[in-house]
């Protein structure tokens, strides 16, 4: 019972990384998309490119070990047929077991993908109102996936739509160092816990205790960039500026992105601190300073970083910064397929929705295209299971008691039963991961193939 898909037509806000994959999903099964992205017109702060899928941060997508959440994700992911997974290991440049890219080449293929796609129409304009678009270009639903840094005209909508006081925002940037002004003789390759010297794809650097509390000093004592009156200072506990957690304590950062453990070098002790740069493309010519986003001005980075061992002369490529990012409350106002709880035509995918990061963005893109997949062949629409990866995100936004975006965790997942042996065991963490994996692949893949989609 096949509803002919050729009348259908769906208008996609935003051909970054949930745009991007759900424009390619419907597109794969015949559905005209008409994809609407205005970087080229009005770039937001974060943007540096003209293409799509833009990674506006790091480099990285996280985990590829299949037994982690991160890695499940993208499993599922893979199964659902995604562009940006597809593009992203096309353009892997080496970082231990995560999957990073070189940013620039992945985003070119996504958006040549995009572009010569004979279902996809792509149109360079700022979306201002959905629903007059969606008449304007003869779409009967539209996906919101404006993303973090979604521009006024439309948040205004949105705004209007869901009410002022369920609209949110949050952000965070890390600086990027040109490595030839680096000083490496005072640092050090090394993967955290594993042996791997030379080849590494991290460079450390490490420093005694007298160094790393007058960095943490200066940090604590920095002038910082004042929240603007529309950004509200909010912050995700994994995410959080270096100088935040400096004020938090002088010990802080030494438990989180300057933990020396896993970084010993041999036949020495244990640095007091480390601080690990990751890097940016294949050449190494540039490294991310591993969770250093911040707050301080642009002048006294240059002086707090420059502090770090080797990086007297240090010259960065990008400081850092902390930015809006906007997101809806998702439980309140969208069911959950992510379409408006009051006008279930219109949809909303990626970090607007509350799940945070770039593959979950993308992964809550494929969900999205994929329930509407499902609508338009008159099929019933079914949440993913909540043990699938997928399915744990977005049942936690829609369940969540204060909207608060996550990326995906083992803690979001339903507990596993073990045996009184395996929960003794000093493997338990082990043991847990891969019996989460194991459950998730099954329920997955039977809800996928009952799917047939
Ligand atoms: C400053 C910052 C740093 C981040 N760093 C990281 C990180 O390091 N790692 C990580 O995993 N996640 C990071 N995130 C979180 C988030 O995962 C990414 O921003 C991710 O790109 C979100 O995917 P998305 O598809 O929802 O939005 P985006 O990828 O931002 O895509 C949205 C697209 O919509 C377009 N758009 C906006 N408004 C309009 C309009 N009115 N009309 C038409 N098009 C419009 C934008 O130009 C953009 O291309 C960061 C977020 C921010 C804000």
């Amino acid at each position: 019972m096949q509803r002919a898909m050729g009348d259908n037509k769906i208008l996609i806000i935003g051909a970054g990384l949930a745009g991007s994959d759900a424009a390619y999903f419907l597109a794969s099964r015949q559905i005209p998309v008409v994809l609407m992205e205005s970087k080229t017109i009005t770039p937001t702060p974060a943007q540096k490119m003209k293409t799509a899928a833009e990674l506006v941060c790091t480099n990285s997508m996280k985990s590829l070990d299949p037994d982690s959440s991160h890695g499940l994700l993208k499993n599922e992911m893979t199964t659902l047929g995604s562009l940006i997974l597809e593009c992203a290991n096309k353009h892997r440049v080496p970082a231990g077991g995560a999957l990073a890219v070189n940013r620039e080449e992945f985003s070119k293929e996504v958006s040549s993908a995009l572009k010569s796609h004979a279902f996809i129409q792509f149109i360079e304009q700022v979306a201002e109102d959905p629903r007059l678009l969606m008449k304007e270009y003869g779409c009967n639903y539209c996906i919101i996936a404006s993303g973090p840094l979604t521009l006024s005209v439309l948040e205004n909508w949105i705004k209007k739509e869901i009410g002022e006081e369920d609209f949110y925002f949050y952000d965070a940037i890390a600086p990027i160092v040109d490595a030839d002004s680096l000083d490496t003789s005072k640092m050090y390759f090394k993967g955290r816990h594993v042996e791997d010297g030379e080849g590494a794809d991290y460079l450390n650097v490490p420093l005694n205790e007298v160094e790393y509390k007058n960095f943490i000093a200066a940090l604590k004592s920095a002038q910082k960039v004042p929240a603007k009156n529309f950004e509200e200072e909010k912050f995700f506990e994994s995410c959080l500026p270096v100088d935040l957690m400096a004020e938090r304590g002088e010990e802080t950062a030494r438990f989180s992105c300057m933990k020396p453990i896993g970084l010993k070098q041999p036949g020495m002790k244990l640095h007091h601190a480390v601080v690990q740069l990751r890097k940016e493309n294949l050449l190494g010519s540039a490294f991310n300073i591993v969770g250093f986003q911040t707050r301080l001005t642009y002048k006294e980075q240059l002086r707090v970083f420059r502090m770090l061992p080797g990086f007297q002369n240090a010259t960065f490529l990008h400081l850092g910064s902390v930015h809006r990012n906007s997101f809806i409350n998702a439980r309140a106002h969208l069911n959950f397929d992510m379409s408006l709880k009051h006008s279930p035509e219109i949809y909303f995918a990626g970090q607007m929705t509350g799940v945070e990061g770039y593959t979950e963005s993308a992964a809550s893109g494929l969900y999205v295209a994929h329930c509407l997949v499902k609508k338009l062949k008159r099929f019933e629409v079914l949440p993913f299971p909540v043990t699938s990866a997928i399915g744990a995100l977005i049942n936690y936004i829609m369940t969540s008691p204060t909207p608060r975006p996550s990326n995906i965790n083992t803690g979001l997942f339903p507990e596993v039963e073990m045996t009184r042996e395996e929960l003794k065991s000093k493997m338990r963490k082990s043991f847990k991961k891969e019996l989460i994996a194991k459950r998730a692949n099954r329920d997955l893949g039977q809800f996928l193939s009952a799917a047939e989609i």
